[in-house]
């Protein structure tokens, strides 16, 4: 049998209830693709490049995977199925989605997988939850650490800790 791969995920809801259906996600990954071994916080961020849109609720996870990286996607992908999502237009509202941020050391560039994601180190609310679980994780392409790419992320919206909505 091959040996767990470590593997960080981020998690993103901006439609329903965000804190519902991301704990829900968790749950359903850690049922189907592997033991969550570290979540980050949650974090809200204004939609990056759609601003006419609610904001976001991000949470990174690191998942001990047996799974293959095509097969973990598949599993990201049944799991935003089950959270309702439907795919209307790129980067439009969403109740779930789940991106790979990386997956072990791996660089994969394959038509409907890119490892590490593209644009990790242009988005300051994927690298900021990423940094709080696994700041000295080097990522295997730029050769810098989370922290790092955090301290040099160019992107200028704030991502604010989730302290909850006020309803108790
Ligand atoms: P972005 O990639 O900019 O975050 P998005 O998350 O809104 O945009 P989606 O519509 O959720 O994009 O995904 C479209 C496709 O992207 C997925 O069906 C999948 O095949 C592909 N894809 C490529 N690389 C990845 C990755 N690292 N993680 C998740 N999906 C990926
Ligand atoms: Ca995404
Ligand atoms: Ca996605």
């Amino acid at each position: 049998m091959s040996s767990p791969v470590t593997a960080y995920l981020l998690l993103g809801s901006n439609l329903g209830n965000r804190v519902a259906l991301l704990r829900d996600a968790r749950a359903r990954l850690a049922a189907t693709a592997g033991q969550v071994v570290a979540a980050s916080a949650l974090y809200e961020t204004a939609a990056w490049g759609r601003e006419d849109q609610p904001a976001f609720l991000n949470q990174a996870l690191a998942i001990e995977t047996l799974l293959s990286a095509g097969e973990l996607l598949a599993r990201c992908l049944t799991t935003e199925q089950q959270a309702g999502r439907e795919r209307l237009e790129r980067w439009g509202s969403r109740t779930l989605d789940v991106d790979i941020l990386l997956y072990g050391p791996a660089i994969i560039d394959q038509p409907d997988l890119t490892v590490p994601h593209p644009r990790l180190a242009e988005r300051r609310f994927a690298l900021l939850p990423l940094a709080e679980i696994a700041p000295q994780l080097v990522h295997p392409a730029l050769g810098l650490t989370m922290a790092d790419l955090l301290a040099r992320c160019p992107d200028p919206l704030p991502v604010r800790p989730w302290l909850g909505d006020g309803v108790l």
